[in-house]
């Protein structure tokens, strides 16, 4: 193990922090950096830099932002194989995975780069008014200082959600990784920092949600939080903010649903379930964690579903042919456990999975998991479990499957399989959730929106959505 990493960068400057944090690789428990970690008073430094470099950076052209932007999508794309690389040993999952993540990175920081460039003949705009006596214009001005804090299952790419739109509209920003996956995030820090950003735009300070993630929240000279975590984190960031108004955008848990209406293709519909049960180990805000299959189709979809979950190939995110990797870390595979557990008291019936697989000993693995007949009222029905955990029921009419699917507290995505157009387009039409895909894996574009209904979201990311989270509009009225 090398020395330890510096993992705060304030005012253009890598600083040492207060604590050291040891950070674990997931597929074999052994601890693969220690990084040096903020704590309250680093917050407040990187506000201060951020509040100092806000005069000049707001005044900045679209175009420049724009340029700067670019230089990131460039270097993320230069240092490509690295930071998949990263990304696989900090969090566990396939290599395949990191690159599909990294290529996200790239795509995100281009399409704000074109956004950014975008808005200088765009801003000042003349509004149509209903009266020749007054003559109005609009203006997009970024919100000011923004506090960034992510998660763990999908470093660099939350951060890139806020991060490319954040800049781009002409914020200055302080960024909170996840304490347990940092290092891709200090990768992508480095190559920010060699992009040539002014001092004080972008501040970096790791730490773990009460020494960093709390203040950040709490500072009152922090505009908006936009905030990637779990609903109880997030009830705290809004509770935080809300002493000082400031704005936030909160992308939380889910509990989605994946619908096999009667006529879909059964081979297409097992693929699909399992892409959205078993990616990223499940651990995805977005795992359609509940399946909805017709009757006609479900005892043959259940024997090909669990031939296929039991031929995925869990291994070390490395290994040759790996389909799925490991979960985060220990307190997580735990959960996981705990919540197979109580599914089974619960009066569920397990099909396949549920335990650690054969001939990995060490590193934090589960075998990909299906039950069926769960009960509406159960925990496992019900809560995100965040692993790879599937649970199907079945439907008689597609009254009834868009009911089950939409009785949640959450309302984040939803998959839906048809052989025909009009149903599929009938029910995504019906169903409450920010994205809905038809017989398609879960593919996510820039130029999207990113968000879902309920207890999942506030507000929605990507697109220009995302970046709207990051301005202030303003009209100008003057008497002709
Ligand atoms: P978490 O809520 O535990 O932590 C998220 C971040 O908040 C971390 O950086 C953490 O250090 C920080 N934090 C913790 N306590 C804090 C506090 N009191 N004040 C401020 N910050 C604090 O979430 P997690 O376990 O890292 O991630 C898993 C959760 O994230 C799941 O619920 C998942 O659904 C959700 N998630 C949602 C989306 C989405 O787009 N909706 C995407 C990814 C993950």
């Amino acid at each position: 193990m090398s020395a330890v990493l510096n993992g705060v960068y304030i005012n253009a400057n890598w600083c040492e922090g207060h604590a050291v944090l040891d950070v674990i690789n997931p597929a074999t428990e052994a601890v693969l950096a220690q990084v040096s970690v903020g704590d309250e008073q680093a917050v407040q430094r990187a506000v201060d830099a951020a509040s100092a470099a806000f005069a000049d950076w707001s005044k900045s052209t679209g175009g420049d932002r724009g340029a700067l932007l670019r230089k990131v999508a460039q270097g993320v794309s230069e240092q490509r194989e690295q930071l998949m690389h990263l990304q696989s040993s900090n969090n566990g999952k396939p290599l395949f995975e990191a690159g599909i993540d990294v290529d996200d990175v790239i795509a995100t920081f281009e399409y704000y780069a074109e956004a950014a460039e975008a808005m200088d003949a765009a801003q000042d705009g003349s509004v149509t008014l209903p009266s020749a006596d007054f003559s109005a214009r609009l203006r997009r001005e970024p919100c000011g200082v923004v506090g960034l804090i992510v998660p763990w299952n999908f470093p660099m790419v939350t951060t890139a959600w806020k991060l490319a739109p954040a800049l781009a509209a002409g914020c200055c920003v302080v960024l909170k990784p996840s304490e347990v996956t940092p290092l891709a995030e200090l990768q992508l820090a480095r190559i920010i920092a060699q992009a040539g950003f002014p001092a004080g735009v972008f501040n970096l300070v790791c730490g773990t949600g009460l020494a960093v993630g709390a203040p950040l929240a709490a500072d009152r000279r922090v505009a908006k939080i936009s905030f990637t975590g779990s609903n109880a984190v997030g009830v705290q960031v809004m509770q935080r903010a809300a002493e000082t108004i400031k704005g936030v955008s909160l992308e939380l848990g889910g509990k989605s649903s994946l619908l096999v209406m009667a006529d879909a293709d059964l081979d297409l519909a097992v693929e699909l379930a399992c892409g959205g049960g078993f990616f990223n180990a499940g651990q995805m805000c977005s795992a359609t964690s509940r399946v909805l299959v017709a009757d006609r189709l479900a005892d043959e979809f259940l024997q090909r579903l669990q031939a296929r979950a039991d031929a995925i190939r869990v291994a070390d995110p490395f290994a040759d042919g790996v389909e799925m990797g490991a979960l985060i870390n220990r307190a997580q595979y735990h959960k996981v456990l705990g919540h197979i557990q109580r599914g089974i008291e619960e009066g569920a019936r397990l099909l396949c999975g549920g335990a650690r697989p054969a001939g990995l000993p060490n590193g934090f693995f589960i075998r990909p998991t299906v039950f069926t007949d769960v009960p509406l009222d159960s925990a496992l029905w019900n809560q995100e479990i965040f692993g790879p955990v599937l649970c199907v029921r079945r439907f008689a009419t597609e009254e009834e499957a868009v009911a089950l699917a939409n009785a949640s507290d959450f309302g984040l995505v939803a998959s839906v399989v048809s052989g025909s157009a009009d149903t599929a387009e009938r029910v995504a039409n019906a169903l409450q959730a920010g994205m809905v895909w038809i017989n398609a894996p879960q593919v996510i574009f820039p130029q999207t929106a990113w968000g879902g209904y309920k207890q999942s979201s506030i507000g929605r990311e990507l697109g220009p959505w995302g970046l709207a989270a990051f301005q202030e509009i303003k009209h100008v009225i003057r008497a002709n």
